[in-house]
């Protein structure tokens, strides 16, 4: 089932899940033990992540060095089939534009239709390893809107028009590259005009930030839903590792609280629930389509928040 079929049939907010491909040597088994936690809430389907290749410079016994690419994780495409599958629900793979030509897009789009995906969630992804930019591949896509025209180009280039239901990334603290909000918008709305059928957010921690976007959104006539995207802080560290990583703010009180209890794993794992939880309920109050939760690995707390929101 398409996602854009699944928003627009349910009448009250639902859990979406994303995972990250595990490290490479992780079994099938314990890759879905890692999942299972999740289908007491019968997720309609689970985001799977997607992760440009390293490239890594290995010094030989004669001084020259050798270029290797280094694939860390079990691909994204594994990942899918595995969860297909065992659990027998939909798979969001997410697709970036970062080291890959449109002709290998095009190959892996022909694989999702032999897999019976039909949805994917179309990125740009961040520059490679030692670039502080992004660089386009030479023949590949240099934004995520030209990825979503190029997916719709490859549907009516093989009959199969409206196969895949599209999401697109957003940033309701604007992304890291953009020089205002408003610029933000207005290139997030090139993505919807290209083809995209709704949007899910970075994470944030202030839901006022997330309203003020969705409104200023709907200002600039972007109509597709848009699932906020949330994740639980369960580490002290999280609070300088978050706004390095992602580009957002953690609000002062939230951190004053945490730095308050730093030295007590527990307790900060309990505030980062709590708060996380206090986020949830709110945007369901405020009548959000879906509730996007970043795992990145752990689910016990996402359970935890699963079992009291949803
Ligand atoms: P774009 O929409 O292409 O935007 C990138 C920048 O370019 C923005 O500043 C935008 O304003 C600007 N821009 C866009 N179009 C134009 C234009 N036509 N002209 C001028 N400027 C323009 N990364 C991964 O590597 N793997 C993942 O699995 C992954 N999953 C994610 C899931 C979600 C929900 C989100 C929000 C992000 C995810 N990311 C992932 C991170 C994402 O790849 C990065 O944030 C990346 O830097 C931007 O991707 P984008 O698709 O938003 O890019």
């Amino acid at each position: 089932m398409k996602i854009s079929d699944i928003l627009a049939g349910s009448a009250k907010a639902y859990p979406s899940i994303e995972i990250v491909p595990p490290l490479n040597g992780i079994t099938r088994s314990q890759l879905l033990d890692g999942i299972r936690p999740f289908m007491e809430f019968s997720p309609k389907y689970i985001n799977v992540t997607c992760h440009r290749d390293e490239i890594e410079f290995r010094q030989e016994p004669d001084g020259t060095f050798s270029r290797h690419i280094v694939k860390r994780r079990v691909s994204e495409t594994a990942v899918c089939a595995a969860i297909q599958s065992e659990f027998k629900i939909e798979v969001v793979p997410h697709l970036i534009c970062g080291g890959v030509t449109k002709d290998a897009i095009e190959a892996q789009l022909h694989d999702f239709r032999f897999m019976g995906i039909s949805n994917v969630l179309a990125l740009r992804g961040d520059g490679g390893t030692g670039e502080k930019r992004f660089t386009p591949e030479p023949g590949g896509y240099r934004y995520a809107s030209e990825l979503v025209e190029g997916i719709r180009a490859f549907e009516k280039a093989n009959d199969a028009e409206g196969f895949f239901s599209l999401g697109v990334g957003a940033y309701p603290e604007k992304h890291i590259e953009a020089a205002n909000i408003e610029t933000d918008i207005i290139n997030l709305k090139k993505k919807v005009d290209a083809g995209a059928d709704y949007i899910v957010t970075q994470m944030f921690f202030d839901n006022k930030v997330f309203y003020a976007f969705r409104d200023k959104c709907r200002e600039a006539g972007i109509n597709v839903p848009i699932i906020p995207g949330l994740k639980p802080i369960s580490t002290a560290r999280q609070l300088q590792l978050l706004p390095e990583s992602f580009a957002i703010d953690i609000p002062l009180e939230l951190t004053q609280e945490i730095s308050a209890h730093a030295s007590d794993k527990d307790a900060v794992y309990e505030i980062g629930r709590e708060w996380c939880m206090m986020q949830t309920k709110d945007l369901i109050r405020n009548n959000v389509p879906a509730v996007h939760f970043y795992t990145m690995g752990k689910a016990g707390n996402v359970v935890n928040i699963l079992k009291e929101c949803f």
